[in-house]
């Protein structure tokens, strides 16, 4: 099964992704994973990446492209995969159509996990990431159970630079302008499915899930 995540950052694509990953036995890829851990080693990739994410800004597609195709190469992906954060932009969407074709296969399901901007901007000021194993909290909805330590290591719990409320609103901006058109994209694929992300997490799940197994 392959599925592809959509919708704004903070719209909690990526704990959908994570708990679909576990359910059907693939791998969840995130690009925003792959940079911060480049990132975190200091590869160059890592450094030319946070050049841009610190900004809010989208990692240019050549870069990317590279890293995701190496990562679909990777044994782990025979059976499929659920992505977060990729494709982000009409260029990036066309490169994986294409690439896929090329083995007589497409993507299964596109899942738009859609939530209004002013919901985003409240979430995303409470996100809080773990400094050493990027476990997520918030502050409200989802917080640990030791004030600023994280739940799985007891490391320091730290707001992201693009967490930060004027990088969220760029983001958000970016978002529309940029990533908005794979609705419609995908939409033209009839492979299209909306759900309310505005709901409870488990029930955003199992509408899910329910999509999946029709
Ligand atoms: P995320 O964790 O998915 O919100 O990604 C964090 C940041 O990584 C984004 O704001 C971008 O700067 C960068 N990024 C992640 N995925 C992509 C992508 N597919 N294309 C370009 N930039 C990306």
């Amino acid at each position: 099964m392959k599925i592809i995540m959509l919708g704004a950052p903070g719209a909690g694509k990526g704990t959908q992704a994570k708990q679909i990953a576990a359910k059907y036995g693939i791998p969840h890829i995130s690009t925003g994973d792959i940079f911060r851990a480049n990132l975190k080693e200091g590869t160059p990739l890592g450094l030319k990446a946070k050049e841009y994410m610190d900004k809010g800004l989208l990692v240019p597609d050549e870069l990317t492209l590279d890293l995701i195709m190496d990562r679909f190469a990777s044994d782990d992906c025979k059976n499929g995969y659920v992505l977060d954060g990729f494709p982000r932009t009409i260029p990036q969407a066309e490169a994986l159509t294409k690439a896929l074709e090329k083995n007589n296969d497409s993507i299964d399901f596109a899942i738009d996990v859609d939530v209004p901007d002013e919901n985003i901007v409240k979430r995303m000021s409470g996100r809080r990431a773990c400094v050493s194993c990027g476990a997520t909290y918030h502050v409200v909805f989802n917080p640990p159970k030791t004030e600023g330590k994280c739940d799985n290591c007891g490391a320091e719990l730290i707001q992201r630079a693009d967490d930060k409320p004027e990088t969220v609103l760029n983001r958000l901006s970016v978002y529309h302008k940029q990533t908005q058109p794979l609705i419609d994209y995908y939409k033209g694929f009839g492979k299209l499915k909306t759900v309310d992300g505005t709901k409870e997490m488990e029930e955003v799940f199992r509408e899910i899930v329910s999509i999946l197994e029709k």
